[in-house]
């Protein structure tokens, strides 16, 4: 039990980190409001939290919940809604929460995937949010990544004890625009490095918010030579990564 926690709250800061520069996770716990199990037949209600005010509001606007789930849908697609165990329903309340990910075992083949519904009025914004976490359940799933014994060493990129696999897409973005440049040890580099700052924060956060940019913009011409435009089309070396920005944009109605 130990060991997933550890993993659990490593995630779970970093990725909570994802989306806004607020470490608090209480108010996340508090806030809760309804919890989905995601199965084969679907979403299924499996907790709704006693609340009041304005969260029993929420709660009850099962028309918005059932929006968001359809979106989250759409846009994890077919192969990636399998990776999402729970879909959890929270108020941030005051904080700068829009969404997070949080493995649910050490087998990280299941996540949970948590959506502030105070915060998902803004369709574009929580579009792009929530491709930004498609991105971490991308890059941290089983296929892509383990959960490796304290005390061993991990040879690729990793996140406390979640050691990415050599051929990773995590691992490659890590060793090709992070590890060359020596970003963690410099001055986190030049802004123009990067497509947002807050992709400035770590190799996780950076390849979650390119991620994003790949999938709902135009990707930057072949010969662009801007360091930000590479960035973006080392995406296109991956067909999975293509077919899946391509069900993105026919889901929600892009392309
Ligand atoms: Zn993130």
């Amino acid at each position: 039990m130990k060991k997933a926690n550890i993993v659990l709250s490593v995630l779970l800061i970093l990725l909570t980190v994802s989306c806004s520069m607020d470490k608090s996770q209480e108010l996340i716990v508090d806030g809760a409001i309804s919890l989905y199990e995601v199965n084969e037949t679907g979403f299924v209600l499996k907790t709704n939290y006693h609340v009041t005010g304005e969260n029993l509001d929420y709660q009850e606007d099962v028309i918005k919940q059932q929006e968001l789930l359809s979106l989250l849908n759409d846009i994890f697609t077919d192969q990636y809604i399998k990776k999402v165990g729970e879909v959890l329903i929270f108020n941030a309340g005051e904080e700068n929460v829009d969404a997070y990910i949080v493995n649910l075992d050490n087998s990280l083949d299941k996540f949970r995937v948590a959506i502030a519904i105070n915060q998902s009025y803004d369709s574009e914004k929580l579009t792009y949010n929530l491709v930004h976490e498609l991105g971490h359940v991308i890059a941290l799933n089983n296929t892509q990544a383990k959960v490796i014994p304290e005390g061993k060493d991990c040879n690729n990129y990793s996140v406390d004890r979640v050691c990415t696999l050599q051929d990773s897409y995590l691992n490659l973005f890590y060793q090709k625009y992070w590890n060359a440049f020596d970003l963690e040890d410099s001055a986190i580099g030049s802004k123009s490095m990067f497509v947002t700052d807050y992709a400035q924060v770590s190799p996780i956060e950076d390849f979650a918010e390119t991620f994003a940019h790949f999938v709902l913009y135009d990707i930057p011409s072949k010969e662009s030579d801007k360091f930000i435009d590479k960035k973006i089309r080392f995406f296109t070396n991956f067909k999975e990564l293509l077919k899946v920005r391509d069900s993105i944009r026919h889901n929600n109605r892009m392309d």
